[in-house]
Order: C-alpha cells, then structure tokens, then sequence
C-alpha cells in the first residue's frame, strides 16, 4: 500500500472518531457529521486512484464504480431532502439496510475469489470464517432492516408466528454450525452450494427475527441492526486489511450497541423484553383507548394566553405529538413572543420523547430554538417546581406518574419528567388516547392539570394570536 493511501487511511479513521466525538453536542453535531463525512469521502477517492493489487495493478472498473457513486448519491441526497421528521426512523433503517447489504456482497464476492484460486477453503479458517460471518451479519441486517422499513412504513404488520422463539434459536444454532464446518471442513460439498444455503438461512432468520418485534419498538431493534452493520463492515476491514474500513465498522457497531443499551435504559426494558415485544406494536398508540372515566378540566387558548402572559417562568415539555402536527416552527414563535414580553421559557427534553433518539433537538433546532434553551431531564427536573406554567405540547409517556407510582405499569421505573410539581400543568393532545405504551395517564386527572384539545400546530397559532391580542 503507498504511504499516500496510508495516509488518507489514517485521516479516515482520525475524522471519524473525532466526527463521533462532536456528535455528542447539538452545537457540534453538524460539523461532526460533515468532518467524518469528508474523511470518508477521502478514504474513498484515495482508494479508488491509488489502490494496487499484489501485482501492482490498479482497480480499474471506473465507469461502474462512477456511475454506482453517482446514482446513489442522487439518491440519498433526494431521500435525505424529502423525508418528513416523523418517518426518520424509516429512512435510518433504509440506509442501514444498504450498508449490511453491501457488507454481505463483499463477503459473497470474496468467498467467489477465494474458491478460483483453487484453494481448500479450510485450509484457511479463519480467514473463511471471517468472510461467512461478514455474510450471515450483513444478509441478516440487510433483511431485518427491510422488514423493520415495511412496518414504519405501515406495509407489514406486527406477526407473532407460532413457536417463532424455537425456530429462532434453530435458525441460529443451524447457521453456526454452517458456519464453523464450513470454515474447518466437516461440511462437505460444493462451497457455492453451502454458501448458498448459509445466505437462504440468514435471510430468514433476519426476517424472522424482525417480523414478531412490536412496530412502535423498531426504533430501538433499528439501532441493534445498526451495530450489526458495523460489525459486518468491520469483518470487511479484516478481509481486505483495510484499517478506515475496520475503524468505521467497529465504530458504527461499538456506536449502536451504546445507544441500543441507552435507549432500553431510558425506556426502563431489556433488550430480551423489547426483543420478545412485552410492550410496544399493536398495544400502543391509538390502538388503545382511555378507560378511566375519571374527569379531567380543559382550558381555552384565550385562557391560557393569559395565564402564561402573568407567568414567570414558563416551560415547554415537547414530544411525539409536535412531531407529528410539524408544530416546531410554531413553537418557536411562541417562545419568542413570551420571551419578549419578559416570561422566562425554558424546553424540557426527556431521552425517549419522540420516536428516536435525539428526536426533540432535531426537531427543534430545524426551528432555530436555542441549544441552551434545551434542558435534559436531569438538569430540568428541579426547575419544575418554581414554575407557574408546564405545556406538554404531543407528549404523553414522558410525563406519566404511573412510572413513579404504579409498580404494576409497564413503564414503572422509566425515569419521567417532573412536570407534577409546576403550579398550572396545561397538556396539548388531540384527545384522550393513550401514547406509545398504550397506557393511561393519570396526570390529566389531577386539580392541577388542565387539557388543551386540538392538533398542536393550530392550537399553538390560536394562543399565539391570543397573546398577541393581550400583548398590543
Ligand atoms: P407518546 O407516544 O407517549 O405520546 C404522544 C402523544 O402525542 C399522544 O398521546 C398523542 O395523543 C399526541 N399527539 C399525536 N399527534 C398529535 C398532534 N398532531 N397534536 C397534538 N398531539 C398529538 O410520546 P412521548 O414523546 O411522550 O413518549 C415517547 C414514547 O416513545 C415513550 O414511551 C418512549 O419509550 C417511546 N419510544 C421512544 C424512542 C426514542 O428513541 N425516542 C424509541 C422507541 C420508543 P392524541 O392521539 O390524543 O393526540
């Protein structure tokens, strides 16, 4: 390899880590993305021009890999620009796909080479074992996040197959099998043949590892595929000796693992429970509906424009349901209306409002809300109580107290925000149904609380033309 190619290697690798690091910050995630993106688009160029194989040839090719380079940038650039907020998660799993797609074509393209150069595959373990394992990682990413897209996308629905959890396990048990004898020669035959049936049994283990999981829990079954990308990526790296490969692979999967243990930390499950389906998919959301009968006060916006104009502090408590209305912007606006006429306004980002990780500050910093202005739930929590007014605007599980009192709820033991402790509570939904666990909420039944009925978008508009009205 040449000292240039090398290099760029290392930039690669480099720009990546600290790409990552600057992710951990929404003041610097941009440029983190852009810095490892960069380095990757460097790694690439340098290997596509001064790459040479053993006998010093170059890769040559460069009509397919021009025009591969430019139909998916296309693409993605067009994916990337029309895809709503609320189908992110969708388009996350898309991508991902794609990545363990290509990672299982390495290793078929690789196992091809390794078969024409005559060689006993077995005579090489470890090397075909890294190629097999690269293939059954990828295919099963690849098909999991294809089928993860269908549900989002509301094309497949939730499937609970009959005995799914043994024939899981056999798949899985089959597939190493296949894969160790395979790689040190007790299971003869035509390696392409073998090969061949290693991809048919990743491709349904990967759907039918997706299939039962609970629609609304894709999110964090999402992240898990991720890191199986990385981790296929990365037996990429080995099979070609290639360190960026290697670096990136281990560090989407090192990132996805992170960030699935996060995520079932902040919603209070395991990964076996998510993975099982105890709570999420047909249970939640609008399928559900309130069973209390328990009565509940409502307030106007012209009420509540008031309230908030003689209010000290006020603060804002988003989740999915603003995602949904698209109602940021508008939100915005009302931060800044109150904040000039000298109301203190502060957001309250609970770890799982929304649907994805980091959901609320992407949705409100395409509004150009303040990162200071966003406060994490431990920071926050403490401020509630010298607040006057709470809006939960499309949020629901994140403010439910049953985590705090109710042993039996699913969501017992989910870290919540404090919004109970505020002088007015004011919640924005559409009605009384239940939020993504599908449970009820006990929170729009206390003295203090009061409901603000309607879409958020227009509701926010109406208290904004209020305000204004109170303010002139
Ligand atoms: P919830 O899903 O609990 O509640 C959202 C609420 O928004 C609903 O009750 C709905 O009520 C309301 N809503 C929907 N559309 C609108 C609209 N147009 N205008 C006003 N309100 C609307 O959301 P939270 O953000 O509170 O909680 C997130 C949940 O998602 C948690 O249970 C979390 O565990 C889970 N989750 C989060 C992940 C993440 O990474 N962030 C990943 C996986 C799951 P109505 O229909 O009456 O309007």
């Amino acid at each position: 390899m040449s000292g240039v190619l090398s290099l760029s290697y290392l930039i690669g690798s480099v720009s990546f880590i600290v790409g990552l690091k600057m992710l951990s910050h929404p003041d610097s995630a941009r440029r983190g993305n852009l810095y490892a993106a960069l380095g990757m688009t460097l790694a690439i160029i340098a290997t596509i021009f001064l790459y040479k194989n053993s006998e010093g040839l170059p890769l040559g090719n460069y009509g397919w890999i021009f025009g591969g380079i430019v139909i998916g940038s296309v693409l993605g650039t067009l994916a990337a620009k029309k895809v709503q907020m609320t189908a992110m998660p969708q388009m996350v799993s898309l991508f991902n796909g794609m990545g363990g797609a290509c990672a299982a074509i390495i290793s078929i393209v690789e196992f091809k080479h390794l078969i024409h150069t005559g060689a006993n595959i077995a005579d090489q373990p470890i090397f075909t074992a890294t190629i097999l394992l690269g293939l059954v990682i990828g295919t099963v990413s690849f098909t999991g996040s294809m089928i993860a897209f269908g549900k989002l996308n509301g094309n497949i629905r939730d499937k609970i197959i009959p005995m799914q959890q043994i024939i899981n396990v056999g798949l899985l048990v089959l597939i190493l099998i296949f894969v160790v004898g395979m790689a040190l020669g007790f299971i003869g035959g035509d390696p392409m043949t073998m090969m061949t049936v290693l991809l048919i049994l990743s491709t349904l283990y990967g759907i039918l590892f997706v299939m039962p999981i609970g629609g609304a829990d894709m999110p964090v079954v999402i992240s898990l595929l991720n890191s199986f990308t990385g981790i296929a990526a990365a037996f990429g790296g080995f099979i070609y000796d290639n360190n960026v490969m290697l670096t990136g692979g281990i560090l989407v999967g090192s990132a996805g693992t992170v960030l699935t243990v996060l995520m079932c930390n902040a919603m209070n499950r395991s990964l076996v429970n998510v993975i099982v389906g105890a709570m999420g998919g047909n249970k939640g959301g609008a399928a559900a509906s309130s069973s209390s009968g328990g009565s509940y006060k409502e307030i106007t916006p012209s009420d509540l424009a008031v309230l908030m104009m003689y209010s000290k502090k006020v603060i804002i408590v988003p989740g999915y349901g603003l995602a949904v209305a698209q109602a940021q912007h508008t939100c915005h606006e009302l931060e800044k209306l109150l904040s000039n006429n000298d109301v203190e306004v502060k957001y309250a980002i609970h770890p799982v409002a929304g649907r994805m990780p980091g959901h609320m500050n992407v949705l409100l910093a395409e509004a150009d809300v303040s990162y200071d202005k966003l406060l994490e739930m431990d920071e926050i929590n403490p401020e509630f109580s010298q607040t006057d007014v709470v809006l939960v605007l499309g949020a629901n599980d994140v403010v439910n107290p049953a985590a705090k009192n109710d042993p039996a709820s699913p969501i017992y033991g989910m870290p919540i925000l404090d919004v109970e402790s505020a002088a007015h509570i004011i919640v924005n939904k559409r009605s009384m149904k239940p939020g993504y666990a599908g449970i009820e909420n006990e929170l729009f039944f206390q003295p203090k609380t009061s409901m603000l009925f309607g879409d958020a978008k227009d509701v926010l508009g109406k208290l904004i033309s209020e305000i204004k009205i109170i303010a002139s």
